[in-house]
């Protein structure tokens, strides 16, 4: 048992703590959609950290102890579901009688009960946050009290009791709230800037940053497997033109339609990038030269049947795009060399022609030959 100062501030820390490590948990992919096992999860987690601050009671009076089992309660209702909010209701339930069963364990099931209910009605009835919180936590306080007057021995029943309890609940409860809501928005914060940080803002593909980023991660792969590794860059032919006779806006609506295009003719394996400008690369994993050079005409020839419509509807126009391949192992020896051959292999499909694939082992010919 601990003083009220050294056993609030521990309770604190292990609040804190527990937030962050929840926090930290949350950020799973599995964690973001609320699924049954997920929920349960949460309410577990929050009915565990009821039970942990129970450990660290508070020494109220000399005989009396109190502990902030009652918050995590309040974030998973603020938080969670209802499943969630049902198997934390359950788990500190029963962790309050494996302390000892007796009249206050079985109060405990009428406080969390109570505390449930005036919780939603709070939650669900009163607009603004923190008044709604700090009512949550001043009838749940006023049960707690009400309770308490009724089970205690009255010469334990003192001031001192009730307003240890009342002051750590509620500044417990409010810099929990303030804790998790400060983490959220961080947490939002962050996943927003590292999205813009990778992400080509018109098309929504990988920027450059994000090319780099995988390219060295497929190189790094590399080095340990023997997979086939290819890469195709294509880059829009006469490009200037369409904005030159329609504008630049209705340029950026081709380069939509055109990531689009390769979005949906994606594999799982393959990610595009937007190299800049009407220039747009595809690191195919796993893929032999044989197949990204089926894959890269497949795509042209979609590109070339495919209308770009302009002009709010008005006008539909055809674009070409040329590409230049080539693959690790086959046709590139040495991985850093891969972008630049890929690159040879577009200069010379658009010196050839346009509106067609090479790869780098024509360049080599045309080189011989
Ligand atoms: P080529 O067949 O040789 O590739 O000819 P091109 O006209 O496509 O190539 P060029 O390099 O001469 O012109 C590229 C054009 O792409 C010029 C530039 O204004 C345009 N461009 C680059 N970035 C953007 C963009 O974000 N939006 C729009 N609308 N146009 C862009
Ligand atoms: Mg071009
Ligand atoms: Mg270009």
């Amino acid at each position: 048992m601990l003083s009220f100062y050294d056993g609030f501030f521990l309770n604190l820390c292990v609040l804190i703590t527990a937030l962050f490590l929840y926090k930290e948990l949350a950020k799973r992919k599995s964690f973001e959609m609320k699924t049954v096992s997920t929920s349960i999860v949460i309410g577990v987690l929050s009915g565990l950290l009821a039970a942990i601050l129970m450990h660290f009671s508070i020494k109220a009076s000399t005989n009396s102890m109190i502990d902030l089992r009652i918050v995590p309660f309040m974030l998973v209702i603020l938080y969670g579901n209802w499943l969630s909010v049902l198997s934390s209701a359950v788990l500190i339930i029963f962790a309050r009688f494996m302390i000892g069963i007796n009249a206050y364990s079985v109060s405990n099931i009428i406080f969390i009960l109570a505390s449930w209910m005036i919780f939603y009605y709070c939650f669900k009835k009163i607009k603004n946050r923190w008044v709604s919180i700090t009512v949550m936590l001043i009838l749940s306080n006023t049960v707690y009290t009400v309770l308490t007057v009724i089970l205690i021995d009255l010469k334990e029943l003192n001031l001192l009791l009730i307003s240890t309890y009342w002051i750590s609940c509620i500044l417990g409860g409010l810099i929990s709230v303030y804790m998790m809501d400060y983490l959220t928005e961080t947490e939002i914060i962050f996943k927003e800037n590292r999205y813009h940080s990778r992400t080509d803002p018109l098309t929504g593909l990988n920027n450059v940053r994000s090319f780099e980023f995988e390219f060295n991660k497929a190189k790094n792969k590399l080095e340990k497997s023997n997979e086939n590794f290819s890469i195709m860059i294509l880059d829009i032919d006469h490009f200037k033109q369409v904005n030159d006779q329609y504008g630049h806006l209705e340029g950026d609506l081709v380069l939509k339609k055109l990531a689009e295009i390769l979005k949906m003719s994606q594999n799982s394996n393959d990610i595009i990038s937007r190299n800049g400008g009407e220039e747009f690369s595809v690191l195919l994993n796993d893929c032999n030269h044989k197949e990204a050079y089926e894959k890269a005409n497949a795509l042209r020839k979609i590109v070339e049947n495919s209308f770009f419509i302009l002009q709010n509807g008005f006008k539909s126009i055809h674009i070409t795009i040329s590409i230049g391949i080539t693959t690790y192992n086959d046709t590139t020896i040495k991985f850093d060399n891969i972008y630049d051959h890929a690159d040879q292999a577009l200069y010379l499909a658009k010196n050839s022609g346009r509106n067609k694939v090479c790869s780098y082992s024509q360049v080599i010919d045309s080189v011989f030959n």
